[in-house]
């Protein structure tokens, strides 16, 4: 096994077009292969081929995300339509379709292993999905939903981003801004250009700052400028596009023989069918609803306290929230972030974690190029020394980088062609003043053990073709291993390895931990009944049938029937995101699967209860998760996996008891 390692001082552009000619030809080889096809001259040499356009892809987009310059908006922007062209053109090649369907109806008689078997299947469901077996009719009105669904998702994201600009909040004076953290008062001053202040949208309905204004008519007034956006007439108007996108995926998915596009979707994932996701949902909805629905008669009475009259609003929730929690916790998050350093976090925590379950280690490695001076490069070996691959850590806010975080990889796990994976994070943590420690905020700490969750997932891969190794699962159980790994950050025994005060040392107090885990629990009545109201609401415009519309002037009702539905309308909660913010599931990757966050956190949830009661994090238990799931790729049944390795039945009790919503269920 080798490591090859990205020349990032390649010319893209050259590298891109070279890629596609391989790729190209490639493809023109096993098409034209002889007859019957086997299955080493279709699905090895189709997974062999594109590794250098794959490649040349993976690092234009890293560079666009991560670095980005006009000089790769340009490359960008010619480059991603020729892409799409060359996908479309070489991924339905009719002949290449009539070989795997071939070696699918003689399957039998291949002799094929279990991850040939998996990987043989996953090919053939791809194009079979994309509409290969449709006669050219059906093609052809394919290939027009298409491209119409592609504008139609641009126009959504053009929509929105207008509508986030112009709805931005103008604040005169710093009186109004009282009980705003400084750095969010900076961040609003800065954003006005130095003439009063700005109070910026972020994506979902409720602000960041709703948890801090005391001002109420301010806090009213931030929330109405974000609920109207796209929904309130105008150009920028994203009701008619969101309906239309709806009605062309149902019109697909009946072409392809579902009833609707959840059913497509779902069909496709591992929880099972719609039935079940809507009952997964409306359970988890109902628990969280009722213990909202107490919550609100306390901040309801703290609100009249304050003088204020009427009822509880969805302005009023977070600030209130965020009230009993400090008064409950007596924690401020300054304070937490003294503890958490970098360096520490990630020797201490992140891989000392992985080096107590799994074996591994991490070895810094200087000698080896990167894209950029900040981003640092460790080698993997396992515990018999053997190597894994490659890990890039890019840590820090700059400009040119997307904001969040992620992973991805520049090479998948390949043991079909001896390749190790080469995979990067990214992050944004605010990058420390000159000479001193970089300090993460709790939610940094989290999501930075979150990325690494998805970053083990590849490392630990053990399945031979990529098409199904590490993260190349059902996009409902991606985020398994990555909630897994997020909520070991802040185990008791786990913070005590790391969490140590920057300039004394010290360990964090007994309350601080047990405040933090609070933290998650505390908001869990809120976030898990705004969660499971947006996934209905994916779940029904997604169950529209073919040939069923809803008008755009009808939008909000459509919504409204949704939750009145389900017996979640709770005005006071309102939804995380309304449809035409909606972006995870009108231009994103999630249309009929955002259930998948509540899915995952489900499997999550059995798999903590387990290690738990298995004494936590010993090797026997890493050897357990590794063995059953996290080397296994595609090729397992997630759920299969679960039973195995915590030897009982997936439900939905331990992720209400550890979001402490299992009694108020009852
Ligand atoms: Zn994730």
């Amino acid at each position: 096994m080798t490591i090859a390692v990205p020349d990032f001082g390649l010319d893209l552009g050259p590298e891109l077009e070279a890629g596609m000619a391989e790729h190209r030809a490639a493809i023109n080889s096993i098409a034209a292969g002889p007859w019957p096809p086997t299955f080493a001259d279709t699905i090895e040499a189709l997974e062999r081929a594109g590794g250098r356009l794959h490649l040349a892809e993976r690092m234009m987009q890293d560079t666009s995300y991560s670095r980005s310059t006009p000089a790769v908006q340009v490359l960008e922007a010619e480059m991603l339509p020729r892409l799409a062209a060359h996908r479309d053109a070489v991924g339905l090649d009719p002949r290449v379709f009539a070989r795997i369907a071939d070696l699918v109806a003689r399957r039998d008689e291949l002799g094929l292993d279990a991850e040939q078997a998996c990987v043989l299947d996953r090919y053939h469901r791809d194009l079979v999905r994309a509409g290969a077996t449709l006669d050219p009719a059906g093609q052809k009105r394919l290939r027009e939903i298409n491209e119409r669904l592609s504008a139609l998702a641009a126009q959504f994201r053009r929509n929105l981003h207008e509508e986030t600009a112009a709805l931005a909040v103008r604040v005169e004076t710093a009186a109004e801004l009282d009980g705003l953290p400084q750095p969010m008062v900076e961040a609003a001053g800065r954003a006005a250009g130095g003439d009063g202040f700005v109070l910026k949208l972020s994506l979902p309905a409720a602000q960041p700052a709703h948890a801090h204004l005391h001002d109420r008519a301010l806090r009213e007034r931030l929330w109405r400028a974000s609920v109207a956006r796209g929904r309130r007439g105008g150009e920028h108007d994203n009701r008619a596009t969101v309906a239309e996108i709806a009605a062309l995926r149902a019109e697909r998915a009946g072409l392809l023989g579902f009833g609707s596009h959840a059913e497509y979707a779902v069909a496709d994932q591992t929880a099972g069918s719609v039935a079940a996701v809507v009952e997964l949902l409306t359970t988890v909805g109902a628990a969280a609803s009722s213990a909202a629905r107490a919550e609100a008669g306390r901040h309801a009475a703290a609100l009249h306290a304050d003088g204020h009259s009427g009822p509880l609003e969805p302005w009023d929730w977070p600030y209130y929230a965020a009230r009993e929690r400090r008064a409950r916790h007596a924690v401020d998050e300054a304070r937490l972030q003294q503890f958490f350093v970098l360096e520490r976090v990630i020797a201490d925590g992140l891989f000392a974690v992985a080096g107590a379950l799994y074996g591994l280690a991490f070895v810094t490695r200087d000698d080896i190029p990167r894209p950029d001076p900040d981003v640092r490069v460790w080698a993997v070996t396992d515990a018999d020394g053997t190597d894994r691959g490659l890990l890039y850590l890019d840590p820090f806010a700059s400009d040119g980088k997307q904001g969040g975080a992620w992973m991805d990889a520049y090479a998948d796990p390949a043991p079909l062609m001896g390749r190790l994976p080469l995979v990067f994070m990214v992050l944004n943590v605010e990058r420390p003043a000159d000479g001193g420690p970089a300090l993460l905020t709790p939610l940094d700490v989290r999501i930075l053990f979150h990325e690494f969750g998805h970053v083990l997932q590849m490392l630990l891969s053990d399945v031979t073709y990529p098409r199904v190794a590490g993260i190349n699962v059902a996009s409902d159980v991606v985020e398994f291993p990555s909630k897994l790994y997020e909520s070991l950050a802040m185990r008791p025994d786990v913070l005590a390895r790391y969490a140590r005060h920057h300039a004394t040392g010290e360990p964090m107090a007994e309350a601080d931990v047990a405040a933090l885990n609070n933290f998650a629990r505390d908001d869990a009545p809120y976030t898990s009944t705004q969660g499971a109201a947006n996934a209905l609401l994916d779940q029904a415009w997604h169950g529209l049938a073919p040939g069923e519309t809803v008008a755009p002037d009808a939008v909000d009702a459509f919504e409204a029937a949704v939750l009145e539905r389900h017996r979640l309308a709770l005005p006071a909660v309102g939804l995380h995101y309304h449809s035409t913010f909606f972006i995870h599931v009108f231009d994103g990757p999630y249309p009929g699967t955002h259930y998948s966050y509540l899915w995952s956190a489900l499997l999550e949830a059995i798999t903590q209860q387990w290690l738990d009661e298995q004494g936590g994090l010993t090797r026997a238990n890493g050897a357990r998760l590794r063995g059953e799931f996290l080397s296994r790729g595609a090729v397992v049944d997630p759920i299969d996996a679960v039973r195995r390795i915590t030897g009982r039945e997936p439900s939905v009790g331990p992720l209400l008891e550890r979001r402490g919503l299992l009694r108020a269920q009852g």
